[in-house]
């Protein structure tokens, strides 16, 4: 029988996200199927999965985009706007766009009498103001709780209008864990976009699926590693199209950069349309890249070819590394981030000689036991946080453990005065061989130039009482 994914992650078998102790415990009670359902009793802010699901098509071309909910949720909306705007610099575009957003504004009203006719009117002014070929519609925890049938309502507008109009399920209560909003983007663009009949093979055609963060080195790197293979690459769906949708089902395989984005939607893609995909890790770091770039290769018969570069790039990359293991073998780190840029941070930490003493990552699952496992291979005694932000757990450790370099978003932990950095690089390349050369560099500089954190921690003090740094970090976890 077919599966039918809900988009929500939590409905996987053994997804865990509120979790947290050290990492061999974790891997052990996970193998041994003892990992208990748990919940926080105390929780601050979540990263919402609506974001998620707006940035994953906000760069699409000649697309409007529709959030129905009050004004407040579409705050992070500038965040994936900027990223649009860069992300056009780098390609060369003069004439750079905003993403065409606008926002049914539910208010009280609303809430009491429905948000109907704010919808009609939405996608009305968006045919109006842009005929666009796409308008995506986001649903809002508002809109979810009064009940707004978003799906009958553009099925009665849709033919009135030359749009394809997309609803999109992201009410921000379905789901603690973020990543559930691509899923929820993915579910909607197969329902409303794909060809509902078989398409041709086109080939050597593979589906590249990549999340907004990816800097246009990076695909560039990555669509030209793809290129040594023989492979035409359909990049999806940032700074895509209409007609490169259309596409995805005549490709002859498949593959991510980012190990949670479109990993559903690939086992979506081989169970109705035949498609095969490989899902590994980030290609950042050398132990990843060549992992990722050896499974796609596999998959589409040119493992030989892969290994044959693998090999050169080791050739000409492995030596320079020396020089920055001298800068950063033996130092301690913190690592917090999404689940694949995380995963991928420990890893290329180890190609420096650093030591990794505490890993924040959103979900534990048996993806993330698989990268676990390796990791417990080199990295002996290290903590794991699960967790969707939670700041309070991330202080509280990082304070005890006293990394020499934070790896992630610094907020917080940068208040402490230890250098911090990240490796997620919208604007640099960070994958395939050359980026680790340049990520190690970078943590180097960082780690030896730890002024500005320095002199910003007597100035930036944390909220948290004293007690706090003295309890435990977990103590809010309650199994259920
Ligand atoms: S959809 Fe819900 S969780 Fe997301 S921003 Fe709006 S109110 Fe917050």
């Amino acid at each position: 029988m077919p599966r039918t994914y809900s988009g929500i992650r939590e409905s996987r078998p053994n997804t865990f996200n509120d979790l947290g102790g050290q990492a061999a415990q974790l891997a052990d009670d996970f193998e041994q199927n003892c990992i208990k359902n748990a919940d926080r009793t105390f929780s601050q802010g979540l990263q919402c999965q609506q974001i998620n699901s707006i940035s994953a098509v906000i760069s699409l071309e000649e697309s409007v985009f529709i959030i129905h909910s009050p004004q407040g949720c579409s705050g992070c909306v500038s965040m994936g706007a900027d990223g649009y705007r860069v992300g056009q610099a780098h390609r060369g575009v003069h004439f750079i766009k905003s993403p065409r957003v606008i926002i049914t504004n539910l208010d009280q009203n609303d809430i009491i009498m429905g948000g109907e006719a704010k919808l009609r009117e939405a996608i009305a002014l968006a045919e109006e103001r842009y005929s666009p070929k796409m308008i995506f519609i986001f649903t809002s925890c508002a809109s979810g709780i009064i009940g707004d049938d978003v799906d009958a309502i553009t099925a009665t507008v849709q033919p009135e209008v030359k749009s394809r109009l997309v609803p999109i399920h992201c009410d921000g209560f379905k789901s603690k864990i973020c990543a559930s909003g691509f899923d929820a983007a993915f579910i909607a663009i197969q329902k409303y976009l794909l060809p509902q009949e078989p398409q041709p093979r086109e080939k050597g055609l593979v589906n590249l699926f990549a999340p907004t963060s990816i800097s246009y080195k990076d695909q560039l790197e990555i669509e030209r590693m793809l290129g040594l293979l023989g492979a035409k690459v359909n990049y999806i769906p940032f700074y895509s199209s209409f007609e490169k949708i259309q596409k995805i089902t005549s490709a002859e395989a498949s593959t991510s950069i980012c190990k949670v984005f479109a990993d559903e939607f690939m086992k979506e893609l081989d169970e109705t349309y035949g498609i095969p995909f490989a899902h590994t890790v980030m290609p950042i770091g050398v132990r990843n890249t060549d992992k990722w770039f050896l499974g796609i290769a596999e998959l589409i018969g040119k493992g030989d070819l892969a290994r044959e570069y693998i090999q050169k790039e080791h050739d000409r990359v492995l030596p320079q590394l020396e020089g920055i293991k001298k800068r950063l073998a033996g130092k301690r780190v913190f690592i917090c981030g999404g689940t694949g840029r995380s995963f991928a941070a420990a890893a290329l930490i180890d190609d420096f000689g650093m030591e990794l003493v505490g890993l924040e990552t959103p979900t534990y699952d048996i993806d993330a036991q698989i990268d676990i496992e390796y990791l417990n291979g080199i990295h002996k005694n290290y903590v794991v946080d699960v967790a969707n932000m939670q700041p309070f757990e991330q202080v509280n450790l990082v304070n005890k453990l006293k990394p020499d370099l934070f790896i992630g978003v610094p907020s917080w932990s940068g208040r402490f005065g230890i250098p911090t950095t990240h490796v997620l690089d919208p604007k640099r390349a960070t994958m395939g061989y050359d980026g680790i050369l340049y990520l190690g560099n970078k943590i180097a500089d960082q780690v030896e130039n730890p002024g500005f954190n320095r002199k910003l921690a007597p100035y930036a003090r944390l909220p948290y009482k004293k007690s706090w740094y003295e309890d435990d970090a977990f103590k809010f976890i309650k199994e259920v």
